[in-house]
């Protein structure tokens, strides 16, 4: 695998490379000439941007395109449907078919459920009637923050639940300029503690935009704990350690935990060989030496990371990092869902027979966790009775409080891969039988005064 000398990496500017480099990277890594094409024609559908750091470190050219972090950052074939394909690969390359291009890339987009578990519709809430852009509200004690200069990646992962967000529909984006909205929603929600920032990356800002988004948030009282999604510490570690503002970065996390916030940065490693950088395990240390804490999660996805051998040694490798292995979560139905998921069975088996070769410390891990339309519901176990098989779950955050924590059984299935496919049991909680059924109301003030939130706060 090629790799750059740690002086020339942490020398390194950042370069992002798309679309239209493909010829350019085919000639330069040897990317056979079918490979290239179906890079070009699926890049029309799915969000493509890969940089020099992914490049040169992380992809193992003498495998691809089986090579795991191949898949996870460069389109191709068999991400979707065949007819889809073959219907690209006739338009792409003509110039007289730019408008019928257009079309059949909406049409396709459109066919990949681009807003999996109603977060377009359920999440964003409303103050007087009126929604409240890049926030959204789906769990009483957290908001997530999406700031606007944060919402690409320095990479983009092809398994990313938030692709359509990617691919410049307007519609789509839910990101706001500056947090006065949120400190103003914040300020008549004490019962939100807990901000995520999260995108796209946040830590795609500079220092100065991205104090400009954290600093108003701690002059609300309410809130104990900042957490930033990000996948920087893998694909850009020089975020960290050399960009001109790594220090800087810094200074800003020791300031907010200074505040008396947790500040806890929530990286997403999907592959072991993202933590063999040398570079990428002292960001995490940088980033810990301020007082910052480190936590990591994943999906678990077809062809990237789907055997346990591959979880016991990320999570172990997290752990030896100083991070905090926290979740796996299954694949969302969305984007190219069939090529990457992999059946809750399955998902199963490898959680358990991972977290069965880990330390105790590595046990903080959970999962395989669906992050679905009625809260985060994990897979607990199969479990076999007379009445037949049955999957244990378990509610681990909902929409509505009284269901956290709560199990219940559904039907096994080999197949299924997602809450929607399951058939809760007849001994499964009616209230938990009706919130997987079907969408919740719209958090808004309205549910803010209902009877529940009254009585929690009361108890507060
Ligand atoms: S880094 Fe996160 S938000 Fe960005 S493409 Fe990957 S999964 Fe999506």
């Amino acid at each position: 695998m090629p790799s750059l000398s740690p002086a020339a990496m942490e020398t390194e500017r950042f370069r992002a490379y798309g679309a239209r480099h493909v010829d350019e990277l085919r000639d330069r890594f040897g990317i056979p000439d079918h490979i290239a094409r179906s890079i070009k024609s699926l890049a029309a559908v799915l969000p493509f941007r890969v940089n020099e750091y992914v490049l040169a470190n992380l992809v193992d050219w003498d495998n691809i395109p089986d090579d795991p972090i191949f898949q996870m950052v460069f389109p191709q074939s068999g991400m979707l449907r065949q007819e889809d394909e073959r219907r690209l690969a006739a338009l792409v390359d003509d110039p007289d078919a730019k408008k019928e291009l257009r079309l059949t890339v909406q049409q396709i987009r459109g066919s990949l459920n681009p807003h999996p578990s109603g977060q377009k519709q359920l999440n964003v809430p409303t103050v007087d009637g009126n929604e409240m852009p890049g926030i959204q509200h789906k769990y009483r004690e957290t908001v997530l923050y999406f700031p606007g200069q944060g919402q690409t990646c320095h990479s983009y992962c092809t398994y990313c639940f938030r692709w359509a967000q990617f691919v410049g529909d307007a519609d789509l984006r839910f990101a706001v300029p500056e947090p006065s909205r949120l400190v103003e929603y914040l300020s008549h929600h004490p019962e939100i503690d807990d901000v995520l920032v999260t995108g796209g990356d946040p830590m795609i800002m500079s220092t100065d935009r991205l104090r400009s988004h954290l600093e108003p948030i701690l002059n609300v009282p309410t809130v104990r704990t900042i957490r930033i999604g990000t996948k920087s510490v893998a694909y850009w570690p020089q975020r960290f350690v050399t960009d001109n503002d790594a220090d800087d970065v810094l200074r800003l996390f020791e300031e907010i935990v200074a505040s008396g916030r947790n500040l806890a940065v929530m990286m997403h490693f999907t592959h072991p060989r993202e933590l063999e950088s040398d570079l990428a395990r002292r960001a995490i240390a940088r980033i810990r030496s301020t007082g910052a804490l480190a936590y990591c999660q994943a999906p678990l996805v077809a062809r990237v990371n789907d055997d346990a051998e591959t979880w016991s040694a990320l999570w172990r490798a997290e752990l030896a990092a100083g991070a905090v292995p926290y979740y796996m979560f299954v694949e969302r139905d969305t984007g190219p869902y069939e090529y990457f998921k992999v059946p809750l069975a399955r998902a199963h088996e490898i959680f358990r027979s991972a977290y069965l070769t880990l330390p105790g410390l590595a046990r903080t891990v959970r999962g395989p966790v669906m992050s679905a339309t009625p809260g985060k519901v994990i897979v607990d176990g199969v479990t076999e009775s007379a009445e037949g098989r049955f999957f244990q779950l378990r509610m681990l955050q909902a929409r509505d409080p009284q269901l956290v924590g709560r199990p219940f059984r559904a039907h096994y299935s080999e197949t299924a891969a997602w809450l929607d496919e399951l058939r809760p049991a007849d001994d499964a909680p009616a209230d938990i039988a009706a919130a997987i059924r079907g969408p919740l109301p719209q958090v808004t003030d309205d549910i803010d005064s209902s009877a529940w939130l009254r009585q929690e706060l009361a108890h507060a």
